[in-house]
């Protein structure tokens, strides 16, 4: 596949952080307003994680800087508004973006204040481009049980006003999934599907236990490689997996793309989407990450349908949203 095929197909994106995707530019404005100047230079370095990044922890260093700028509701919706530009310059047709509001509220901003802040932003995109968003609340790992419950309280009177699902994010290793049913049982009472982190640092067991909590879609999955049992659950209950190529090489998810197992869970039926994970953090695009699959001798042109419709069927968003995902691929591609 060329880079302009890849750049040009409409795209679908389910697996991106905001803080991680924060551009170096806005960064360094808001830093600015807060009277801390950066150089260009210095920010990509603070922001960006080098491909032999050490660790998940050293990967998650990055996303110190950008979480102080999203303290306000200006920093908020700008960083919503920049990704979202960022995501439909490339033509990504729509793009579910996750953050954890519980860790915006260092400065009194309420939770309600955080994501409507964020949808704030997310809508002048949808204004500006015509790209569609949702947004994905996080639960975090390493954050008490209340403070993910009364999170996700308040996320669900938003269900009709830009969140469409939530996740749980965090350190794989140090927390087991078997803290967080609670918060899972919460979710499913709200009716707000979820994804989950899991697989991304080696636990097969964790992708099962995910399945079982009732997760719609897994972040990373890698741990499922060699598992056939384990692809064959994904495949049979189509539980989509959110794939991000580079941020699994630099987290040493896999040791290198020789070994990734794109095409081991395409070849299995896994339902698969592609995606950034951060866009900033991992320095790349929606475009760049098919271009890794395609280089690596993994991906072809004629399976980037299948890895659309996969990703629009398990979109959070509702059937409007599905159909214009529908119109957009039959469009550019009708005779
Ligand atoms: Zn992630």
């Amino acid at each position: 596949m060329n880079r302009f095929i890849a750049h040009n197909i409409p795209k679908i994106e389910l697996h991106c952080h905001l803080d991680g995707s924060m551009s170096v530019e806005l960064t360094k404005r808001l830093l600015k307003e807060m009277g801390e100047k950066y150089s260009k230079e210095e920010l990509e370095s603070a922001l960006t994680a080098p491909m032999n990044c050490g660790s998940l922890a050293e990967y998650l260093e990055r996303f110190a800087l950008p979480l102080r700028c999203l303290q306000t509701k200006r920093g908020l919706s700008a960083a919503a508004e920049d990704l979202a530009l960022a995501a439909a310059k490339e033509h990504v047709a729509y793009i579910e973006v996750r953050f954890a509001p519980s860790f915006s509220t260092k400065q009194g901003l309420s939770i309600r204040e955080v994501i409507e802040s964020v949808e704030s932003g997310l809508k002048k995109a949808r204004e500006k481009t015509g790209i569609l968003t949702g947004i994905i609340v996080c639960t975090m790992r390493g954050l008490d049980a209340e403070t993910n419950a009364r999170m996700l309280k308040e996320a669900r009177e938003f269900l009709d006003a830009g969140v469409v699902g939530c996740d749980l994010a965090g350190d794989e290793k140090a927390y087991p999934l078997s803290n967080f049913r609670d918060v899972f049982a919460a979710a499913k009472r709200y009716e707000l599907p979820f994804t989950i982190h899991a697989g991304e640092c080696g636990s097969a067991e964790n992708i099962r236990e995910a399945v079982a909590l009732g997760a719609k879609r897994i972040g990373h999955g890698i741990a499922m490689s060699g598992n056939e049992e384990l692809k064959k659950l994904l495949a049979d209950e189509k539980i989509c997996v959110e794939l991000c190529p580079t941020s699994n090489l630099q987290t040493k998810a896999v040791r290198n793309m020789a070994e990734y197992p794109f095409l081991e869970f395409y070849e299995a039926g896994v339902p698969l989407s592609v995606n950034t994970d951060n866009r900033t953090v991992s320095g790349t695009t929606c475009t760049d990450e098919l271009m890794r699959l395609s280089d690596a001798g993994m991906l072809k042109e004629a399976m980037c349908e299948k890895i659309y419709m996969a990703s629009l069927a398990s979109v959070f968003a509702g059937d409007e949203v599905k159909q214009q995902l529908w119109n957009k691929w039959v469009s550019m591609f009708a005779v």
